[in-house]
């Protein structure tokens, strides 16, 4: 697809050779060889081109999307009038072989160039990338919700990759679906890897994250400890992940919850002993837990059902899925977080949803109120280097902290929220 064509040289005399700008978007199925013929290179030229950019760049690699720039050059005379002036295409005006290829660009990723030019003595071309220097700069948002923290975050600018890693982190504490208010705020400490010019390029991972909900402040700093496993730890070093996961699965919706209720098919009231996830079929599921995989297989209502042993009295089961994961069997480990199947609507289900169960002492509780187990505390060589990792953080945040005040500022409809507490 072409993007845009421009002329470098709109005032030259009319037998001089012209250099064409041309910025081609690769569409799916779309060879080089292919976008570079159509743009009116010989295919001799093409072929050299692509075999030297081989040695940095494999084209299999050309994804959808990819913008590549054609430095082109006519040959002058009759034809290159016809190129005069902006909006000039050459694959439309029907000009295939006029043009020399003079070399072409593009960024593979957003730290890297790959480049494709003439040889200095003109007998081909030659190929090489360029690595931009990125360094890490200090990046925030402080921001009140007034409807969701995915709203809020937004409209503060806050990376999605950044959103997220603070959403999972917060998961393990919060419960997004019912207790998050208007009026609650945020904070967020990440980096983002910038270049030369000071443009943010790429943002790194989240470093601190606090939430100050229904009279509940959460902060929860990254810190690496001895094991090697980096992780998030509250202001006492304990860690924020569970021995279990209440939510077992990304951006689904709570469709049923655990308690009597009619029974959808059924009909007849009848209690619902685990929570149900409404999501897309093939939706990843994950082990709620490290722990041993005592069922998989067909069972009954339950369609295609796994249940995992975790330490003490505890498992959890998950049912209805479209299909297990890979090397998912009877007898194997599985670690807290691992994809075990997939959302689907086997068994007795209206639709594709995950049904989740917590079992304690193998009868089923409500996985969204039962207490379980806090993860690892921080002791000793660990507690004390967190203690120096999180002082570290607390002086990053107040560094940036002045400007982001100014974005944090609330306007005036957050303002008179705030005046009818
Ligand atoms: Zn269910």
């Amino acid at each position: 697809m072409l993007v845009s064509a421009y002329n470098v040289a709109h005032q030259s005399a009319t037998r001089a050779p012209e250099t064409l700008q041309l910025t081609l978007e690769v569409s799916r199925g779309d060879t080089l060889m292919g976008m570079l013929t159509d743009a009116g290179v010989t295919m001799s030229e093409a072929h050299a081109a692509i075999e030297s950019l081989r040695e940095v760049f494999s084209p299999r690699d050309l994804r959808p999307g990819f913008e590549i720039r054609l430095s082109l050059e006519s040959p002058g005379g009759g034809k290159a009038k016809a190129a005069d002036g902006q909006g000039f295409n050459p694959i439309a005006d029907g000009m295939r072989d006029a043009f020399r290829l003079v070399g072409l660009s593009f960024a593979p990723d957003v730290d890297r160039d790959v480049k494709v030019e003439r040889s200095k003595d003109d007998d081909g071309f030659v190929a090489s990338t360029t690595e931009k220097v990125l360094a890490p700069v200090d990046a925030g948002a402080i921001g009140l919700i007034d409807s969701s923290l995915y709203e809020a975050a937004m409209k503060a600018d806050v990376p999605t990759n950044i959103l997220l890693e603070a959403i999972k982190t917060l998961s393990y504490d919060v419960d997004f679906q019912r207790d998050i208010q208007p009026g609650d705020s945020f904070e967020v400490l990440y980096q983002n890897m910038v270049d030369e010019q000071g443009r943010p390029l790429k943002a790194g991972g989240l470093d601190y994250v606090e939430l100050i909900t229904g009279g509940r402040d959460i902060k929860l700093y990254r810190f690496t400890p001895s094991s090697g496993f980096a992780d998030f730890f509250d202001d006492k070093g304990r860690s924020v992940r569970k021995t279990l996961m209440r939510t077992p699965i990304d951006g689904a919706r709570i469709s049923s919850t655990y308690g009597m209720r009619r029974h959808p098919i059924l009909g007849y009231s009848k209690m619902h002993k685990g929570v149900d996830f409404a999501a897309p079929t093939g939706t990843p599921i994950y082990a709620a837990g490290n722990g041993t995989v005592e069922v998989a297989g067909r069972v009954n209502g339950y369609g295609n059902y796994i249940r995992l042993r975790h330490g003490g009295p505890y498992k959890t089961a998950y049912a209805h899925m479209s299909r297990f994961a890979r090397g998912v069997h009877v007898g194997s480990r599985v670690h807290q977080g691992d994809v075990i199947g997939y959302v689907g609507m086997t068994g007795r289900a209206t639709g594709p949803h995950l049904h989740y169960e917590v079992l304690v002492d193998n009868h089923q509780v409500n996985p969204a109120s039962v207490k379980l187990p806090a993860g690892e505390t921080l002791t000793g060589r660990d507690l004390k280097a967190f203690a120096e990792a999180k002082r570290a953080i607390d002086r990053r945040r107040s560094a940036i902290a002045p400007v982001l005040q100014v974005a944090a500022t609330p306007d005036d409809k957050s303002k008179s929220a705030d005046s009818d507490e």
